[in-house]
């Protein structure tokens, strides 16, 4: 099965950066590959991962700072662009940004990744071009490594490494039969349907204050100057803080759900609501001139502290299920709220308020969100009843199935692809 595991890297000052042009130069590459393609699509043509890998090759000779850096990890970032094109379409895959985008890269060749462990602490592993990198060892590797990813987080550099740990997925649960229905919610982050609830403050009231302040700071700054970058750093460091205690909580969450329930319903989330940008809003009146969307309240520390991290639960909930042989599904959340989860009449005005469920119909009287998760799990079962056991919804779909075929196509491809035919000012790579 396969697994991530990360660890913070030790990085000499000349490794860093190089890291940072290596990132650097995967951003540029990833930019230029994607206006390439939107401009392709403009002129109603279509340019493909295989013609933009084999330009790369060729704007390697002409520019020195490519040709520097390892080519995998270049190559990897068309297959990510292919990808993303792929799944979400030419027109809404964004441009990464130097402000915005801390940097990362993938070396996808595990057979050219060597570990090695020094002592208790620390192991290194060697990357191409990069070299011998010290990492302290937090955690075991425990299998065979994949592939391993780059990526700065504030001032800290982090591998990730994929690893395959040899194990198989559990095919029965140690509590055969045992079932929960899942209520995401704000007030506490994890209510169940047995009545027990999961919460943390993530951010707590002072440093949702000072995170108000630090803002201002930011504000009274000039762009681009130093100041206003150290007081950015500063924005950034609590909201990775607010951000790593989410994490934390939705990983031993998932941990605890996984271990005492065979089935684990949850009502899927309307996820394009919670990921998508906002619109911009002209103003109708004074062109050029932008009405307030709610962007900023999307965006930065405020998602930070508002985000209760209810994809992240259930992300950490279906890995861990892999191991212990847990169902994960998810339902319609259709009126979960307003149903009595007894007598299965559906009312508004039963939900008395943010806390209360008193059933109009039949006097039920339950806290609303253990009724909601009552009823999420009911349709759960029924849904996990029909689907059959045979059916692992808990599975994870194979993902990357583009990026695996374009993997193993890429070099053969290379070799015999066509040329797509020369079409007047459209940049090259
Ligand atoms: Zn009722």
């Amino acid at each position: 099965m396969l697994s991530g595991r990360r660890y913070r890297l030790d990085l000499t000052e000349e490794q860093s950066g190089f890291a940072e042009r290596i990132g650097g130069a995967c951003r540029s590459v990833w930019n230029t590959a994607l206006e390439q393609r939107r401009t392709y699509r403009r002129r109603g043509r279509f340019i493909g991962y295989h013609e933009q890998a084999r330009q790369l090759v060729e704007a390697k000779q002409d520019f020195g700072w490519l040709g520097e850096v390892p080519g995998h990890c270049l190559q990897q970032t068309l297959i990510d662009l292919d990808q993303a094109c792929a799944r979400h379409g030419t027109w809404k895959v964004r441009w990464k940004s130097k402000a915005r985008n801390a940097p990362s890269f993938r070396f996808p060749e595990g057979g050219k990744i060597t570990v090695e462990r020094l002592n208790r602490r620390w192991a290194r592993a060697k990357l191409p071009k990069l070299g011998w990198v010290r990492f302290r060892l937090t955690r075991p590797l425990g299998g065979k490594v994949k592939n391993a990813t780059i990526s700065r987080d504030g001032r800290h550099w982090y591998v990730s490494f994929l690893v395959d740990d040899g194990l198989t997925t559990s095919e029965r649960h140690a509590n055969p039969g045992s079932a929960v229905g899942v209520d995401r919610g704000v007030v506490k982050v994890v209510t169940r349907s047995d009545g027990r609830f999961h919460h943390q403050v993530f951010a707590r009231e002072r440093e949702v204050e000072h995170a108000r302040k630090l803002q201002r700071d930011v504000a009274r700054t000039m762009r681009g100057s130093a100041r206003r970058r150290r007081a950015a750093a500063r924005v950034a460091d609590l909201a990775r803080k607010i951000r790593n205690r989410r994490q934390d909580f939705a990983a031993r969450t998932a941990h605890v759900l996984a271990a005492d329930f065979e089935l684990i319903v949850f009502e899927a989330l309307a996820v394009r609501n919670m990921t998508a940008g906002v619109e911009p809003r002209p103003d109708p009146g004074r062109p050029g001139v932008f009405l307030v969307n709610g962007a900023a309240s999307k965006s930065g520390l405020n998602r930070a502290i508002l985000d209760k991290g209810w994809h992240r639960i259930e992300l950490a909930t279906r890995s861990r299920a892999r191991h212990t042989g847990t169902h994960v599904i998810t339902v319609n959340p259709a009126y979960t709220s307003q149903r009595c989860n007894v007598c299965t009449v559906v009312d508004r005005k039963s939900r008395e308020s943010q806390a209360v469920f008193r059933c109009t119909s039949c006097g039920h009287i339950e806290h609303a969100d253990v009724n909601a998760a009552k009823n999420i799990l009911t349709a759960g079962r029924a849904e996990h009843a029909q689907a059959g056991p045979a059916v692992r919804v808990g599975a994870r779909k194979p993902r990357n199935r583009v990026g695996r075929k374009a993997n193993r196509q890429a070099t053969a491809a290379q070799a015999t692809a066509q040329p797509e035919p020369e079409l007047a000012g459209i940049p090259r790579l």
